[in-house]
């Protein structure tokens, strides 16, 4: 029985899913804020141009003013006049209704060299001279000029100062002054920003004893005071001057506040502090959080709906798989009933029979396992893969060796003749057996094999050969073998030379006659073993005839062939023979020729061999 097979997806399913809701939760967060932070980032550079507005149309507003009372005629006398208290008599009411309708909280009657004659807003101090750059640039250019700056109670305050001529001729100044407070409350209202005043501390050094003592109620920092603000000031307030916070978002007062910045600068461009800009953005924050809320809802609706999807999904491929298994498994059974019918089949066979796949054995029968003594194909692969690394490598026979490199062995085999398709291997007694193999495709890419034994018959077949090709007396090669394999001999020996000699026994039929015919015929096989012994393996020694032999020898030089047949001769000589004690035999030598025969080759040696017996015999002639 097959189990349900269990896709085990749903974890990673379920993780996929989470993560992609928080990413999503995340990025929609994240870009929200972004978005708050980006609309609150120009808060300064508003507050800025709003500050330039309305100081220019404060400043043309307070010129209006200017113009009125440089009109006024008595006022106009008592200042030419120099005469501080009726000019404050005439303009007191005057100021006291500006300074409640307008917010003017300075006016100044300067004289032309810059000493003040009257502050109408403090009346006991005068006769100073005017150092700041709005009076200054107003007396250098001779004309209107106005700008925000702190005075000498380190106000920060817009000032209008216009020269004032009668008659063309310059009698003296007249400032105006409004403290910044007003027109700063007007554009936090309208920016809906809380601003903050920091001032820095090295500006209130040379502030008069009052104002210091008032710095004392004021929120300092390290380098700053709080000169002013719209609104409450926040604790986090250093972190903000030092910069730590800027352009972030800050918790107070239950509230969520972004933090900008800009800074503070007079009219002589010098740098005062810092205006800080808090702008609420708690609604917006409550908005994304509710929003937040919603694509969580969403999300979740989503992601259940696609994890019961993929439930419903994976359940429903897991029984397909599960069909799929069950018919998989049933074909399994009746390959493997198809497989035990197989093998018993195999084993019926007398041959070894084997199917392989060409580099591997699949399938083998007892008769291999009982030839080379294993149990199993487990036994085999132990130290096999395939039944070709047990042919011996033996020229003889098919072997491994004779593959060539773009073949496989069984292809190799099969595309040869049934003669040459033959190889050898070992028994477990490492008895040599010659097998006489055929091969067919099973399947695609892999073969049945079988392996008759044919060791007896080659065995009887060798016998044979052996007869056909041997002297039945001596065991030397007879002269059919030389007819028939001397054209092959000759081209084996190339580019060698082939030498050919022709040795006779000297006076054997002496021997005949003292000893008989029988103990000649001993001579002669002993004759036969001292000559095998003294030339080479791959030499040829042939009973050309009765008492006459012939030895075909590869050789290179006249020179060496003497050297080699003089050592035959001599073994003969040393050689002792029953009861004959002695026996000598002469010899003809020669080389062959690529153009002539072999006979007119063999009639060159025997005139030779002649020639030694001519000379006495026990000697060789090469010629
Ligand atoms: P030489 O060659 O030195 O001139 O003298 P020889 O006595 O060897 O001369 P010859 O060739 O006339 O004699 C050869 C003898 O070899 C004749 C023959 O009886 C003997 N003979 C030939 N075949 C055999 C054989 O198979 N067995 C025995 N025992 N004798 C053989
Ligand atoms: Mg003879
Ligand atoms: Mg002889």
């Amino acid at each position: 029985m097959s189990h349900i097979y269990r896709l085990n997806l749903y974890i990673p399913i379920i993780l996929a899913v989470f993560i992609m809701s928080l990413f999503t939760v995340f990025a929609i967060i994240y870009a929200q804020e972004n978005s708050i932070h980006e609309s609150k980032k120009n808060t300064p550079a508003l507050f800025t141009k709003y500050l330039n507005e309305k100081v220019d149309s404060e400043a043309a507003v307070l010129g209006e003013y200017i113009d009125f009372i440089q009109n006024m005629k008595n006022v106009t006398e008592q200042f030419k006049a120099s005469n501080k208290q009726e000019l404050n008599n005439s303009i007191k009411e005057i100021y006291d209704r500006l300074n409640k309708n307008i917010n003017l909280t300075h006016m100044y009657f300067i004289k032309p060299d810059g000493t003040v004659l009257l502050r109408t807003h403090d009346y006991e101090k005068d006769s100073d001279i005017v150092e700041r750059t709005t009076f200054k640039k107003a007396q250098e250019l001779q004309s209107i000029y106005y700008g925000l700056e702190f005075g000498l109670k380190k106000n920060y305050t817009l000032r209008v100062v216009k020269p004032w001529y009668v008659d063309g001729k310059l009698i003296g100044y007249l400032e105006l002054g409004k403290e910044i407070d007003k027109v700063i409350d007007d554009i936090s209202g309208f920016l809906e920003t809380h601003i903050y005043l920091a001032v820095k501390k090295e500006i209130y050094k040379d502030a008069p004893t009052f104002v210091q003592e008032e710095l004392k109620q004021k929120v300092e920092t390290a380098n700053h005071y709080i000169s002013y603000s719209t609104f409450d000031i926040p604790h986090q307030m250093k972190s903000i001057l030092t910069n730590d916070i800027n352009l972030n978002d800050i918790e107070f007062k239950k509230n969520t506040y972004f933090v900008s910045k800009s800074m503070l600068s007079d009219v002589s461009s010098k740098d005062i502090g810092y205006f800080v800009f808090l702008s609420d953005v708690s609604l917006e924050h409550t908005l994304m959080h509710y929003s937040a809320k919603i694509v969580v809802i969403i999300l979740t609706i989503i992601s259940s709906a696609l994890i019961i999807g993929a439930y419903i999904l994976i359940q429903k491929k897991e029984r397909s798989i599960y069909l799929l298994t069950s018919e998989l498994n049933g074909q399994k059974e009746e390959l493997s009933h198809f497989n035990v019918k197989l093998q018993k089949l195999f084993d019926l066979q007398k041959n070894i029979v084997i199917i392989t796949d060409k580099k591997k054995l699949i399938m083998a029968n007892q008769t291999m396992y009982e030839f080379f003594g294993l149990d199993d194909i487990e036994s085999f692969f132990k130290h096999h893969n395939c039944i070709c690394e047990k042919f011996v490598n033996d020229d003889e026979f098919f072997h491994l060796g004779k593959v060539p490199k773009d073949q496989n062995w069984v292809k190799a085999i099969i595309n040869l003749s049934g003669d040459k398709r033959i190889v050898s291997m070992l028994d477990y007694n490492m008895t040599p057996h010659t097998f006489s193999v055929s091969a067919n495709e099973f399947e695609e890419g892999s073969y049945i094999v079988s392996f008759t034994d044919i060791s007896y018959t080659m065995m009887e077949h060798k016998k044979l050969q052996l007869k056909l090709t041997h002297d039945k007396l001596t065991n030397a090669l007879n002269r059919e073998f030389f007819d028939n394999n001397i054209n092959l001999i000759i081209e084996e020996t190339k580019p060698h030379r082939l030498g050919v000699i022709i040795c006779d026994i000297d006076y054997f039929k002496n021997v005949n006659d003292t000893y008989g015919h029988n103990r000649g015929d001993i001579v002669l096989k002993i004759l036969v073993n001292t000559i095998n012994e003294s030339i080479r393996q791959e030499d040829y020694l042939i009973r050309w005839g009765g008492e006459e032999f012939i030895i075909l020898m590869k050789i290179d030089t006249l020179n060496s062939i003497e050297k080699r047949v003089e050592y035959i001769r001599k073994q003969i000589e040393k050689q002792y023979f029953e009861e004959v004690t002695n026996v000598t035999a002469s010899f003809g030598g020669t080389i062959y020729k690529e153009d002539e025969t072999i006979t007119q080759c063999i009639e060159r040696a025997d005139k030779a061999l002649y020639t030694a017996k001519e000379n006495g015999r026990n000697q060789i002639k090469i010629v």
